[in-house]
This record gives C-alpha cells, sequence and structure tokens, in this order.
C-alpha cells in the first residue's frame, strides 16, 4: 500500500481506473452528454450519460454542505456548462454542472444540512452512464420506479457451473510460480511509523517464499523484481505471462488509519462495491503508467476473466493459510478476509492471480514483528503452505 496519502482526505468511492491520455490527434476528453435525476424512496439519483468512462474523484465540502464529483478527461457538451437547477428532496437542495477547467467536468450538490447518510458512485455500460446515488437520513415521500430505476450496479461475475477450473478439467499442475513483491524504486509503498519501506519488506518475503518454494515445493520460482527498482504493474503480470507461470502472487503490506487493524487480507480480480477496498486499491494502482483510452477493456478483462475462479480459490487458501500460520505462531489476528477488488496488478494475466496485503506496517505490533527474521520467515511458510494446498487441490501436487 501506500502512504496515507490524498485519498484518505475522500470518504467516498474513488474508482480506480486509468485516465486515457491525449492521443496523437483526437481529443481525449469524453464529452458529457446529457444528465437527469430522480428521487427515489430511499436515494436520489443523478444520471450522466458519457461518451467513454473516464476516472472521477469525489469529496464533501463544508459551509454550505455540499458534495461534489470531478470527472477528469471529460468535457461538457455546448449548452451544459453552467446549468444549474433547484431541487426539492430530503437530501439536495441543488445541482450544478460546470466545466472546472478544460479537463475536467464537475458536478456539485448543494446538500440539505446534515441530511446526508451516505453516497454510492458507479459506471453502468451500453451506453456508458456515471450514477451519483445520495442516500438520506430521512426517506422521501414519493414512490420510485421511472424511467431510470432500471439502472442497477454492476454485479460481480458469476462462474459458470461449467468453468470449473479449466485447469482442474486438463488434469494441469503448478510447475512455474512468479512472486511479484509490491513496488519498487521510487514508489516505496506505504511506511511504518519507524520508517520501514513496504517495497523492501515485500522484497524480503519474496525471497524467503522463493527459497522455500525452490527448495520444499520443487517450483521453478521468478520474481519480477529482484532488485529495489520501479517496475510497471502492467509489466508484472506480462512478465508472468511472458514465463508461461502457473500461479502469480503479488506480495503487499497494508496500512490503515486505524492502528490498531492487524491481520491479513487477500485479494482477487474484480469489483468491489466496498468503499474501503476500492480505495485501497486506489493506493496499490497508484504508480501505474499505463495508459487507457477506454474502461471498457479492463471491465471487460474482469468479467471474461476465466481465472476468475481459480484466482479466488487460490485467493481463499493462501489467506486461511497465512492466516492461521501467523495465529498459531504469534497469537490471534484479524481475520480481514478475500475479496475481490480492482487490482491493476492482477489485470491480464494468464494464469490465476491474487495480491496479499500479509500483516500491517501501521500497527505497532505487526510493524515490531515484521522487522524479525523469524516473523517474516512465518509470513512466508504461511503463504507456502496456502500455496501447496492450491497445488494438491489439482490432484498434481
Ligand atoms: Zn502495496
Amino acid at each position: 500500500m501506500r502512504p496515507i496519502i490524498k485519498f484518505l482526505a475522500f470518504s467516498s468511492v474513488i474508482l480506480v481506473t486509468m485516465v486515457a491520455t491525449a492521443g496523437q490527434q483526437a481529443d481525449p476528453r469524453a464529452e458529457v452528454l446529457s444528465w437527469r435525476y430522480h428521487q427515489h424512496p430511499d436515494f436520489f439519483r443523478i444520471v450522466l450519460d458519457l461518451e467513454k468512462i473516464r476516472e472521477y474523484y469525489s469529496a464533501e465540502l463544508t459551509s454550505p454542505e455540499r458534495f461534489y464529483l470531478d470527472i477528469f478527461q471529460a468535457k461538457l457538451k455546448p449548452g451544459l456548462h453552467g446549468t444549474s437547477v433547484q431541487i426539492n428532496s430530503p437530501s439536495v437542495k441543488a445541482l450544478r454542472l460546470a466545466q472546472k477547467n478544460p479537463s475536467t467536468v464537475r458536478l456539485t450538490l448543494e446538500l440539505v444540512p446534515g441530511a446526508k447518510k451516505g453516497e454510492r458512485i458507479f459506471y453502468l455500460k451500453e451506453p456508458t452512464r456515471l450514477v451519483v446515488d445520495i442516500y438520506s437520513t430521512k426517506p422521501a415521500a414519493i414512490s420510485g420506479g421511472d424511467e431510470i430505476s432500471s439502472e442497477k450496479p454492476p454485479q460481480p461475475p458469476v462462474p459458470s457451473s461449467s468453468g470449473y477450473s479449466l485447469v482442474r478439467q486438463l488434469g494441469l499442475g503448478v510447475k512455474r510460480i512468479v512472486l511479484d513483491p509490491g513496488h519498487g524504486g521510487k514508489d516505496p509503498g506505504c511506511l511504518s511509523p519507524s520508517g520501514l519501506k513496504e517495497k523492501d519488506v515485500a522484497l524480503d518475503l519474496a525471497k524467503r517464499l522463493k527459497t522455500i518454494l525452490e527448495t520444499k515445493g520443487n517450483f521453478e520460482v521468478f520474481l519480477t523484481r529482484e532488485t529495489d527498482i520501479n517496475l510497471p504493474l502492467e509489466k508484472r503480470t506480462a512478465f508472468a505471462n511472458e514465463k508461461g507461470a502457473d500461479l502469480f502472487i503479488s506480495i503487499h503490506l497494508n496500512a490503515s488509519p486505524r492502528k490498531n487493524r492487524t491481520g491479513v487480507e487477500t485479494f482477487y480480480l474484480n469489483f468491489s462495491p466496498d468503499p474501503a477496498v476500492n480505495e485501497l486499491a486506489a493506493r496499490e494502482n497508484a504508480s501505474s503508467t499505463k495508459n487507457i483510452r477506454d474502461m471498457k477493456l479492463i471491465v471487460d478483462k474482469i468479467i471474461k476473466n476465466s481465472k476468475y475462479q481459480e484466482s479466488r480459490d487460490l485467493a481463499e487458501k493462501i489467506h486461511r493459510n497465512l492466516l492461521q500460520h501467523l495465529t498459531k505462531n504469534y497469537g490471534p489476528r484479524q481475520d480481514l478476509g478475500v475479496k475481490g477488488g480492482p487490482f491493476w496488478v492482477l489485470i491480464g494475466s494468464e494464469m490465476p492471480a491474487i495480491l496479499v496485503e500479509a500483516s500491517h506496517l501501521s500497527n505497532a505490533k505487526e510493524e515490531a514483528a515484521l522487522k524479525t527474521d523469524s516473523y517474516r520467515e512465518a509470513v512466508a511458510t504461511g503463504l507456502f503452505h496456502g500455496i501447496m494446498e492450491y497445488v494438491k487441490s489439482l490432484g498434481k501436487g
């Protein structure tokens, strides 16, 4: 994870996408074509029709209470700039749409003081729409059901019943493993209070795990980086693909503003409805240099990711084994769960791929432990047990 940076100043979901960068000739900005809004029984919904999916940022401001959404690399259709409407809803008083600067569109909501309970922001496809739902503390008197009430948030893909692991169906085993120590070079990842860097701990853990996998497991193991170098996220899975790896494991350390948070959190690639997961992914994705013209590519890759089932399975086994091993040797810690999350480093892998946040650099106890060889060895051993359980479940280990 990266240090607690600006993202934590924002309470809302930060969609983790990459901003399309300027093409040679074409205007890279996506046009906001139209917008509409409607009061539903328990939320106020605003829908923006966009040409293409673009990264956004949202935050709240005070005196007066406002909520805004900035859409990057976007422009308003002529005539929409400066649009302002008064609203009579339990949570929203007024809406404004403006071209904040040449590449940013800002939607501002003037809020009824104290009435906003939360919000939800998500994209819908075909046509591309950005949906903002504002939940209020008081229900509206109006009943829902109108032209936009059919717009539901995207659901995580459900694995097909026939698709349980091509790896299993073909009886394939695991021979080659790529380990990916998070961050590196100018990107230190997150820092512990005493200055321990995520990039250094992750590299050391990966090296230890490599040794165990080679000696006890007889695997062929490659590291995406063996030294303190900067490596773009998209090159990491590309490396694993080039190597023809059977598994890809990205190793990270967590940090939380809640200093008492401990334990293990493990991810496979998917959308997430959880703002905390999206914030974490935003931090882990922050160093990406990849330019993407359209998020559709990412969305399609997530949905069509044939390794979805295997990745989740691998994540579960690694998570449980690491947690058990650390708990057994170092006492109870929090089970933060196995979750889907939109992590750049997992996109594009041709093999089961997971990202593990092995411990917390932000927690004093885990930080102190992470400074010791024995704890690092225990983390590597826990990860090894998880990998072995997965491999054995394929019937070829
Ligand atoms: Zn990280």
